[in-house]
């Protein structure tokens, strides 16, 4: 099994470039039967969710018309939350009376979501949706942030790879890592 190390923690490969392709490709494929009609707009979550987003839109119906436009928050700073989201890249596109779907790569605690999806509606979303790569099932502290669209379910350990970072490096890997131990 691969393993790295980063700053003095080991991770081990967890989920191959294979599973992960197979489980974006069935998010792909029931937000295009889900919005068949409609010409929806996708709010990717920077830096993180660009790889997983880069995968879901390629994925799509290719009759589907839809957008995309990049916002960027954080909230995570190492390997615990500060718990306080910061608007750092603002939302650059009109969303009022849109069918928006939020691309992110995690969601833990939801205190992200949560916050975003508060933001979408205030700014007149018609409707706003979740999808992410990977959902913490037993970290999530706010109900209205279960995500609609879960590539995968995972444990609470801390991961990298696929566009997760630890402390800005490691996202260009090309599978999930899960942290085994610190040295
Ligand atoms: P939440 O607001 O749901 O608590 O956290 C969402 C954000 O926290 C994600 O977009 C991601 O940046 C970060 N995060 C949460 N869990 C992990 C993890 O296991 N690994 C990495 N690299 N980031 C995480």
């Amino acid at each position: 099994m691969r393993s790295i190390n980063e700053q003095g923690y080991l991770f081990e490969e967890w989920l191959t470039p294979e599973q992960i392709a197979k489980d974006i490709k069935q998010v792909a494929n029931r937000i295009s039967a889900d919005y068949r009609d409609k010409e929806p707009l996708f709010v990717i979550v920077l830096n993180g969710a660009f790889v997983f987003a880069a995968d879901l839109i390629r994925g799509l119906d290719k009759d589907m018309r839809c957008e995309q436009t990049f916002i960027r928050v954080s909230s995570y700073f190492g390997m615990s939350s500060t718990g306080q989201l910061q608007f750092i890249v603002p939302l650059q596109q009109v969303v009022e009376n849109r069918d928006v779907i939020i691309v992110e790569d995690i969601v833990d605690s939801g205190l992200t979501i949560h916050q975003l999806k508060a933001y979408m509606r205030a700014q007149g979303a018609a409707s706003v949706r979740v999808a992410t790569m990977l959902f913490k099932p037993n970290k999530l502290e706010y109900d209205d942030a279960k995500p609609d669209y879960i590539a995968r379910e995972v444990t609470d350990e801390f991961v990298i790879g696929c566009g997760l970072d630890f402390d800005g490096f490691r996202r260009n890997l090309d599978a999930i890592y899960k942290v085994k131990e610190s040295k």
